[in-house]
């Protein structure tokens, strides 16, 4: 896949943790504000019968039915798998130098580290931890802090209790 300008801080290009990823195209400091996180914003009925139609999918096709859905407040959520969001496509990491940051209805991606020219941009997907789900979305980011698995880091105790136990049974 060819390089895609994405705008005046990133571009988009084929990444080593999956498919595609979202690059610096410049040095960027800390605390920048990089790009719109873009979608359809649904009612929340839309937003769980959407969540749980691509869990299906992915539990079907493990390269199929990423998750987008944004928890916005009480009653929206935010579907980014539209085609104009490039912030979908920055990938998950357990040591990442983006967040993402929520205004009104809005979510921005902003950096929480300088980032260097040509460094991949990565974020936490937030995913909860779940005992019957948590090994349905395995991590491949390669850092050596690695938990093995999408999660959000304050569920990270959640899922190392959980190994730890798998371990001595
Ligand atoms: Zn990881």
């Amino acid at each position: 896949m060819k390089i895609i300008e994405i705008n005046e801080f990133t571009y988009l290009k084929k990444s080593k943790i999956h498919n595609n990823g979202v690059f610096a195209s410049k040095f960027i400091p800390k605390g920048t504000r990089l790009m719109e996180y873009t979608g359809e914003l649904v009612s929340k009925e839309e937003g769980t019968k959407r969540c749980d139609l691509s869990h299906a999918e992915h539990k079907k096709n493990p390269n199929k039915g990423a998750i987008y859905i944004f928890d916005i407040d009480e009653e929206n959520d935010l579907d980014g798998d539209t085609p104009d969001n490039y912030a979908k496509f920055i990938n998950h990491s357990c040591e990442t130098n983006c967040e993402y940051e929520q205004e009104g209805k809005k979510i921005f991606v902003q950096s929480t580290k300088d980032i260097n020219k040509d460094e991949e941009l990565t974020i936490n997907y937030g995913f909860t931890w779940g005992e019957e789900d948590y090994f349905e979305h395995p991590c491949k980011c390669g850092s050596k802090n690695c938990v093995g698995y999408i999660l959000d880091e304050d569920d990270w105790p959640k899922l190392k209790e959980h190994l730890k136990k798998k371990k001595q049974n």
